[in-house]
């Protein structure tokens, strides 16, 4: 491999730089292990040194005049263009001062820069972080742009990377490379919308995908709606229960308005994941604000917001002379659309399956990187792993660490598959769901895919549960695993694509190791699943005998409980054949009890 190409996405709040090789596309981290650059730059104006990053990030309510973020918005604008931008601004904008008078400066304190330049500043970070991962240098890239970027604004992106010694060999539309990370290239003569919620700005994409080739039918948005304008809802809402707590005198400091912010975007992540969470801020003065928000407030809180989300589709929709039931799949691009709420809304608008697989912060810049890897001549190769077949077995985990396959390798897509699972303990609340990959037995010869938890099972006895358990596995090759209990309705869900990380090589690998193991491997699950048996038929039995106390002889309890101790003794053996004929002893033994059991039952019921 000589003098990789990179890919990556110069946001307007966070940066990324990915590459991809035959395995597929991945991030690259900082030297220090950050997946993200903030688009953020402070420059000090007593030395002019640059700050960048997370670290400025941190400033920008402190020092608000030399903190520059957003420049993306003034790229190959004129000061006409970006006037309605200005009050979103702290810092300063001024025509600029060279030969093209349709441009502007910024001011950061004392200095002057093009917006350019300062792209050009965080695009040679990300320059850096590939370079040291790569241990050399880096002179090529595709930069991606949104669909709407005119001329201008592309040539002001160019410009920005040879500043920073970079040639941008293709300028790519984010919603382009957001449907190349979830290789949408392949699909057949596709509609694909890409809804893409970032930071502070909002785009919703129509494209065809037509032998390989993406047409843009159809683009809107809103440049000034983004996670962020959820960020400040939430600080109003705390300001206001703050003044209604301690007095509507009180007045926030810029490093408390720094803390509310930093807290509101914390609080907005975690109900993403978590149905409440719990925000306490130090007012100073012995006062502490304390409050616990779920994540029913917060979707109230944003529910305007996303209706304006909507209200740009359906305009999107219209340009492309569209209805929304013609879309085949949404991929869901920005950080901001990790909200359930979001994923459902955009699910039920387009009445189309949501693309949620890949991390929505992360899929512009793979996506670049995808497009990097088929202009460096990697696109056969990676030809070779998306086939119409899935490439190895789908399963999932099962008590005690054994692999319970549902789809076979070598099924054509698409395909699906599910199966029943319970608890194994009284009043389980919780079951975890392990999806797995591979030819193996066991979890741990297998690669793991991902995994969710089921919360929320009402309280039943262990075994009565029913949760249904389904794989699915669509034309595009992406995985949806979901989990149901049925009495409940409680679900959880989670999608993955099978063929990320894999090369060819590592397939028949797989394959290969999966034949060499299988006798052992029979034998491991076959034990594993008796060593299960032995644990819920005694506690079955167990049960039973204390339920019917009164009605059991002592002989025949001696004797079962005798049994049990001796079928549990059973449980480090590795023979699984003595296992089985002792366990089909135990059961045969306690039949009568079983029956007893089912009589007064009938009899109560
Ligand atoms: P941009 O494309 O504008 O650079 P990103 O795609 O990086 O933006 O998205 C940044 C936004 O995503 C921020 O508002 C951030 O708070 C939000 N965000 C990040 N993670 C989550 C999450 N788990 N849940 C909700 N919002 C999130
Ligand atoms: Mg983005």
């Amino acid at each position: 491999m000589s003098d990789p190409i990179i890919g990556i996405d110069l946001g307007t709040t966070n940066s990324l730089v990915a590459f991809a090789d035959a395995s597929g596309p991945r991030i690259i981290a900082s030297p220090d292990g950050q997946m993200s650059l903030p688009s953020v730059l402070y420059i000090n104006p007593a030395t002019g040194a640059l700050t960048i990053g997370a670290e400025a990030r941190r400033r920008a309510v402190e020092r608000p005049m030399e903190t520059i973020y957003s420049v993306k918005r003034l790229m190959g604008r004129s000061l006409e263009e970006i006037r309605p931008d200005l009050r979103y601004l702290t810092y300063r904008v001024i025509e600029h001062a060279g030969a093209e008078s349709q441009a502007v400066d910024v001011m950061a304190g004392p200095y002057r820069f093009t917006p350019q330049q300062l792209s050009a500043m965080i695009l040679a970070e990300l320059k850096r972080w590939a370079e040291a991962h790569f241990r050399k240098p880096i002179s090529r890239a595709v930069i991606t742009v949104p669909a709407y970027f005119d001329d201008a604004q592309r040539q002001a992106t160019r410009d920005a990377a040879s500043i920073a010694g970079l040639e941008a060999v293709r300028i790519v539309n984010e919603p382009t490379a957001a449907a190349l990370a979830y290789g949408l290239d392949r699909a057949q003569d596709e509609l694909i919308a890409v809804y893409d919620l970032g930071g502070g700005t909002f785009d919703i994409s129509i494209l065809r995908v037509e032998k390989g080739i993406f047409r843009v039918l159809g683009t809107h948005g809103d440049t000034h709606l983004g996670g962020d304008d959820i960020d400040r809802l939430l600080v109003e809402l705390f300001v206001r229960d703050i003044r209604t707590q301690f007095g509507s005198g009180i007045e926030f400091d810029p490093e408390t308005q720094q803390a509310l912010r930093n807290f509101a975007e914390a609080v907005k992540i975690q109900l993403s994941q978590k149905t409440d969470a719990n925000v306490e801020i130090d007012l100073g003065d012995g006062r502490a604000y304390q409050r616990t928000i779920t994540r029913e407030e917060l979707e109230t809180l944003m529910s305007p917001l996303v209706s304006r989300t909507l209200d740009c589709c359906a305009s999107a929709l219209m340009e492309a002379g569209l209805q929304p039931g013609q879309v085949a799949r949404v991929v869901m691009v920005g950080g901001a659309t990790y909200a359930p709420a979001i994923r459902a809304a955009v699910g039920r608008f387009f009445n189309a399956e949501v693309y949620t697989a890949v991390n929505p912060m992360q899929t512009v810049a793979l996506g670049a990187a995808v497009q990097a890897s088929i202009l460096a001549g990697a696109g056969k190769k990676r030809d070779t792993l998306l086939l119409d077949i899935v490439p190895l077995t789908l399963g999932i985990e099962t008590v005690g660490g054994a692999v319970t396959k549902l789809i076979g390798k070598g099924s054509h897509v698409p395909c699906h598959a599910s199966t029943m699972f319970t608890t194994f303990i009284d009043g389980q609340a919780e079951v975890k769901i392990h999806v797995l990959q591979g030819e193996r037995e066991m979890v741990k010869d297998c690669r793991s895919l991902g995994q969710f938890v089921l919360c929320g099972i009402p309280p039943m006895p262990a075994g009565i549960p029913r949760i249904i358990i389904s794989l699915l596995v669509d034309a595009n090759g992406i995985l949806s695993v979901s989990a149901k209990e049925q009495r409940s309705g409680v679900n959880a869900s989670i999608q993955v694509i099978p063929s990320y990380g894999l090369t060819q090589k590592e397939i028949t690998r797989m394959i290969r190791e999966g034949l060499e193991h299988r006798a052992e491997d029979l034998l491991d699950h076959w034990l594993i699943d008796l060593h299960n048996q032995i644990l819920v038929d005694t506690a079955a039995i167990e049960k039973t005998l204390a339920t019917l106390s009164d009605q059991v002889e002592l002989g025949y309890r001696q004797e079962l409980v005798s049994l049990i101790d001796g079928v549990r003794g059973m449980l480090h053996w590795d023979d699984p054949e003595k296992i089985a004929r002792a366990l089909h002893y135990l059961n045969q033994k306690s039949a009568p009890l079983a029956e007893m059991a089912i009589t007064r039952a009938l009899r109560e019921g």
